[in-house]
């Protein structure tokens, strides 16, 4: 693992977690989620991709990069402008909302990348589902399904562990809460996940059906991971419906929203994004399940994915599963990869017109 900073492997960043005892919350109305992004106009999406260009400082700190990742960072800077015309700007928080609690800076490609991060490398390259043994026989079968999914969403290797036993959990790792337990998330991550995590793990996940929570001040979490230890967790608590392909959005949602902080990558602040933090369900389920592009960006650079290739595999997957919104986004996505990068017309210029005789 070439660039996972040392000392940092304890700390720990908590994402999806849900406070309670704020009013419900609506998702943000500056977009349908049940309706594939319109692009964007050509003058608004060229913007947008402005806005993903590095800035003078970053370009600084670009120009000490080794000649190949350069050509990686401007490679995957293209794929992000390409797909600028399906970015969604997210509209003002509401109160109780994520982002109204929690104000992250954006992570950009290009700090992503010279401030360090976890990336897959040829000797860490497989991704460990860890069950635990809470989980029903229906439960393992989709995880099973999560294996599927993720192996083509990350690109990468995922190979589904033995189960462990809760049982040795300590009691004072555990609470009961709304008449239910609640096992404390990062005992899960420092004291079970981290210290046997396999050699050749790029990163590894644990699942269980027990409900999570962090400490005081949290109701409960969907999920936690660390930006550098390379472990973090799910739990299925919050996720249950009849509804089988609600259930599995959701949990193909949690899962792959965690194993992207395994990678350092950061929530997304503006855009609609896999990656936007979330503390209720209702609006959880308005989360999408592809990334920004500058999410995909960092992902890309994480675990040296193919894009047009990824994307293609992914529209195949949920067609399969019956998510058409899913596999329109992508198939829609790879079509803009395809064609090149329209460049921007100069501002106040008229058609040239020839008036020249001879
Ligand atoms: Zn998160």
């Amino acid at each position: 693992m070439k660039q996972i900073l040392p000392v940092l492997t304890g700390l720990i960043f908590t994402f999806f977690l849900c406070g309670c005892g704020v009013d419900s919350v609506s998702a943000p109305t500056s977009f349908d989620p049940g309706k594939l992004p319109d692009p964007l106009p050509s003058q608004v999406s060229a913007t947008v991709a402005e806005r993903f260009a590095p800035s003078e400082d970053e370009e600084k700190a670009l120009s000490v990069l080794p000649k190949l990742a350069r050509i990686r960072y401007d490679q995957l800077l293209s794929i992000e402008k390409k797909l600028a015309p399906l970015s969604q700007q997210l509209g003002a928080p509401r109160y109780g909302e994520w982002r109204s609690t929690w104000h992250q800076k954006r992570q950009t490609l290009a700090n992503y990348i010279t401030q360090g991060a976890v990336t897959a490398d040829d000797r860490h390259r497989t991704v460990y589902l860890q069950p635990f043994d809470d989980l029903t026989a229906k439960d393992q079968l989709e995880v099973q399904k999560l294996a599927a999914f993720l192996r083509i969403f990350l690109a990468m290797p995922v190979t589904i562990q033995p189960t462990i036993k809760l049982d040795a959990i300590p009691q004072d790792k555990r609470r009961q809460t709304e008449g239910h337990v609640q096992i404390l998330a990062p005992y899960l991550l420092d004291e079970v996940l981290f210290k046997s995590i396999p050699q050749d793990a790029a990163c590894r996940l644990g699942i269980l059906t027990t409900d999570l929570y962090r400490g005081s001040g949290y109701d409960f979490l969907f999920g936690q991971a660390g930006l550098y230890s390379r472990v973090g967790v799910i739990s299925f608590s919050r996720l249950y419906t009849e509804n089988v392909a609600l259930f599995r959005k959701r949990m193909y949602r949690v899962a792959a929203h965690e194993t992207l902080h395994m990678f350092t990558i950061a929530h997304e602040p503006d855009l609609r994004c896999l990656m936007n933090g979330c503390n209720k369900l209702e609006h959880f389920d308005t989360v999408p399940l592809w990334c920004s592009p500058e999410t995909l960006g960092k992902f890309l650079w994480a675990t040296s994915a193919e894009a047009e290739k990824r994307f293609h595999y992914l529209a195949e997957f949920y067609n399969a599963e019956g998510f058409t919104l899913e596999a329109d986004y992508c198939t829609l996505a790879r079509s803009l990869l395809s064609a090149p990068f329209p460049s921007r017309q100069p501002e106040n210029t008229t058609p040239a017109t020839s008036t020249e005789t001879k």
